[in-house]
């Protein structure tokens, strides 16, 4: 990819209800040589495959928040990188909450591993080692000119919750992670030359005897964004064009959410987001599947 380039792939724009068309919650974030892994979750590894970025190329993973839909593939990933070739650790970066559950993950295998390693006399067992790290709120280091910051959400009863600025020369992108509206993101998301924000689209989430109750509606809605709370953001903000993932629910009419955000008074540039589709700053260029588009 061309040096000066920031470009953002959703890998996975669903969350944890099962869908086809949406993996889940999984993005990757290429420029100044990194390639940065943004969650784990359900399909990741064979999303990486057919983004034709395999795992075994991904220089570091940050994970957002404890929520099992953001890490649950996560050891298959690191096994997967390893039969591709990988020959260095991971560099593994998440909130503690987070930290606990993805080693309690990786040790629930310790055996299998050790079997693994022994038998299939691989030539390395590098790829499958982890260097865990704390994910705290201000800049992160090791990112070389990609310069990648975490800010702390709001997502309660889940925290720390964590969004991310990604800057490359002049191109900023500001990922909401999972969370409600709140002033840090506000704040992150002001002037982003891009920002990608996680959706929940109350509208269509009907009331189903033995799924869902009102109370469950009230209660998930009142942890994510809601479209015209997305409006409200990408006005205060300025971002200079949205994009939308972690779609509950996947199966959402996206026409249906682009005009509930168009109707609540945000006029600027808006997609939603779909999976193995890549946005490429600053030249502002959409590419998914055979399609090529500005935005
Ligand atoms: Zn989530
Ligand atoms: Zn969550």
């Amino acid at each position: 990819m061309d040096t000066g380039m920031l470009s953002f792939t959703f890998l996975g724009t669903g969350a944890p209800p099962v869908s086809a068309r949406r993996a889940g919650p999984a993005h990757l974030v290429e420029a100044a040589g990194q390639l940065v892994l943004v969650d784990c979750g359900s399909r990741v590894a064979h999303q990486l495959a057919e983004a034709g970025k395999p795992a075994a190329a991904i220089d570091a993973l940050i994970v957002t928040h404890l929520h099992s839909d953001h890490i649950v593939d996560f050891y298959q990933l690191v096994i997967s990188s390893w039969h591709q070739g990988r020959d260095r650790p991971w560099r593994v970066i998440a909130p503690e909450p987070a930290l606990k559950a993805m080693k309690a993950q990786y040790a629930a295998f310790d055996d299998e591993r050790r079997l693994r390693i022994a038998f299939e006399k691989r030539p390395s067992a590098r790829g499958l080692e982890v260097v865990f790290e704390v994910l705290e709120p201000g800049p992160l280091s090791g990112f070389g000119d990609l310069s990648v910051n975490a800010f702390l959400v709001d997502h309660h009863p889940v925290a720390p919750a964590f969004g991310l600025a990604f800057a490359s020369d002049a191109s900023r992108l500001v990922f909401s992670g999972d969370t409600r509206p709140c002033a840090a993101l506000e704040e992150a998301a002001s002037g982003a030359d891009l920002l990608v924000c996680e959706v929940y689209v109350d509208s269509q989430m009907p009331i189903v005897s033995g799924v869902r109750s009102a109370e469950t509606v009230a209660a998930v809605r009142s942890y994510h964004m809601v479209p015209s709370e997305i409006a409200r953001l990408a006005n205060l903000s300025g971002a200079k064009a949205v994009a939308l993932t972690h779609v509950v629910p996947p199966s959402a009419d996206t026409q249906a959410v682009l005009a509930e955000i168009r109707a609540a008074g945000y006029p600027g540039p808006v997609m939603v987001g779909e999976d193995l589709a890549t946005l490429v700053l600053p030249a502002r260029m959409l590419r998914w599947r055979g399609l090529a588009a500005s935005f």
